[in-house]
């Protein structure tokens, strides 16, 4: 079991699996002695009585290793970068600059990129298109307005697009 917590006058430790299902345990003057010595995230076995009281004192613990702490940067920053754990100032974005450009600049975003401007492209075709087909209203018969559309589409498209 990992020691989670330790209270500030170290009389009571938290120690289970994981801080969640871990429960405090009440240091007795048998273990005091190995007690003070513990730090938070020490692996320990450890032997308890369950007094009428229903808490748990600590008849027997002995430290066994230590478990991983997770890999901080150093410094005060609590903020890191999701890709590469670099430590960043503040939480405005949640990647470090270097990965930020090398995710914009990957494969993947510039297609994304290519096919939005497309998209924005088409769309802006269309409107030039209908525009130009609500100002022609009258003057146009019913019967043309499909190839009459289709040619103003292709023209616009073609200005657009520079071909
Ligand atoms: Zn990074």
């Amino acid at each position: 079991m990992k020691i989670c917590a330790i209270s500030a006058d170290k009389q009571f430790l938290k120690i289970g699996e994981s801080f969640e299902d871990s429960r405090w345990y009440t240091v007795t003057d048998t273990v005091k002695e190995t007690t003070g010595t513990l730090v938070r995230n020490d692996i320990v076995e450890v032997e308890a009585d369950k007094k009428d009281d229903g808490k748990l004192y600590l008849t027997k613990i002995k430290k066994i290793g230590s478990a991983p702490v997770l890999p901080k940067s150093p410094g005060t920053s609590k903020y890191t970068c999701d890709k590469c754990g670099k430590a960043l100032k503040d939480d405005t974005y949640s990647s470090c600059y270097a990965c930020n450009q090398k995710e914009k600049n990957s494969p993947e975003n510039l297609d994304r990129e290519a096919i939005k401007q497309a998209t924005i492209r088409r769309q802006a075709i269309g409107h030039m298109t209908s525009r130009a087909l609500i100002s022609l209203q009258g003057q146009i018969e019913v019967n043309n307005i499909a190839s009459i559309a289709e040619t103003l589409y292709k023209k616009f498209r073609s200005l657009v697009e520079d071909k």
